[in-house]
């Protein structure tokens, strides 16, 4: 009897597995399509001066339209695309809209802060991408200085020289490294010292809850002091109330992100934003 209840529930496993596995190609090949033909959207999230009043740039951050789903935010999707390997390519197709963008608020006359690009473990450990980032750079007459790249820890825990050379070229060409979500992942100090990265964003789970938490309080002033101390800039994600920005001021952060100040929002209204801000 057990025999035929496992077998039963084999069955429905298997049927279940099948039909996942349909919904998950279809969703993979309209990825493919949305990468190829311009079918994902970038999202402007300002980021702030330390007492919130001026934007001093702004992260992009990637959407999907989809054609039945609806608006897809990150998380809908790039776990499909990092486990079928179009995490590059579409980490890339959002650098060149960016750099698209920053060539076309040019054009206008608009001012455009520099932006950050959030960059995958496989685009950063592909050994060519200095080149397609210079390469983007080039098509879009945009200079190194104007963009920030932004990764996590666990996408630099490897020891390469591949990842050390393409850092310092990317640093070459004027462009900004940052660690993001910083505390979440694995990190060695000494990697940190030794690469040349200039930022570190707070992840915003330690933020979420201060100034009431004492835990989170004494990691990120532990943040604060360590990036002092090696002279990197700090970043605070998901500021969403005025006493966390009042507690992140007094302490030094130097620059704060969040819905308390804007959401993420199209490029034009970014831009818009900038001309009456
Ligand atoms: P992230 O790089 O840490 O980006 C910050 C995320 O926090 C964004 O979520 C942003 O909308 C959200 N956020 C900003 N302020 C607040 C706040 O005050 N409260 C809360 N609760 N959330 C806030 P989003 O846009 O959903 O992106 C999620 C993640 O997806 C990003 O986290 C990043 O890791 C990844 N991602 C987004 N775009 C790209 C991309 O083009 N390439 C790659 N590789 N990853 C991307
Ligand atoms: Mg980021
Ligand atoms: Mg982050
Ligand atoms: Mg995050």
């Amino acid at each position: 009897h057990a025999k035929a209840c496992g077998r039963r529930q084999a069955q429905y496993y298997n049927q279940d597995i099948s039909t996942t596995a349909k919904a998950r190609f279809l969703l993979e090949s309209q990825l493919t399509d949305a990468i190829a033909h311009d079918g994902l959207s970038v999202f402007y999230q300002p980021i702030m001066s330390a007492d919130g009043s001026a934007v001093v740039s702004a992260e992009a951050l990637v959407r999907w339209q989809h054609e039945t789903q609806g608006f897809m935010s990150p998380a809908d999707f790039l776990p499909l695309a990092y486990e079928t390997g179009l995490i590059a390519a579409l980490d890339l197709w959002v650098l060149n809209q960016v750099c698209r963008d920053i060539q076309r608020a040019r054009e206008q006359d608009l001012p455009m802060p520099p932006v950050a690009v959030n960059l995958s473990a496989d685009s950063i450990m592909d050994p060519l991408l200095a080149d397609k980032v210079w390469e983007s750079l080039q098509r879009y007459q945009v200079l190194g200085t104007q963009l920030e790249l932004e990764v996590i820890e666990d996408a630099i825990k490897g020891d390469s020289t591949v990842l050390r050379c393409t850092l310092e070229e990317l640093v070459r060409m004027g462009i900004t490294l940052s660690i993001d979500d910083f505390g979440t992942g694995y990190s060695s100090l000494l990697r940190l010292k030794s690469l040349p990265f200039t930022k570190l964003k707070i992840d915003h789970s330690f933020i979420q809850d201060l100034p009431g938490d004492p835990d989170d309080c004494a990691i990120t002033l532990s943040i604060l002091g360590m990036a002092r101390g090696l002279g990197l800039k700090v970043v605070a994600e998901g500021v969403e109330h005025g006493e966390q920005e009042a507690w992140l001021q007094h302490q030094g952060c130097d620059y704060l992100q969040g819905f308390k100040y804007h959401k993420p929002m199209p490029v034009d209204d970014f831009l818009e934003l900038l001309i009456t801000a």
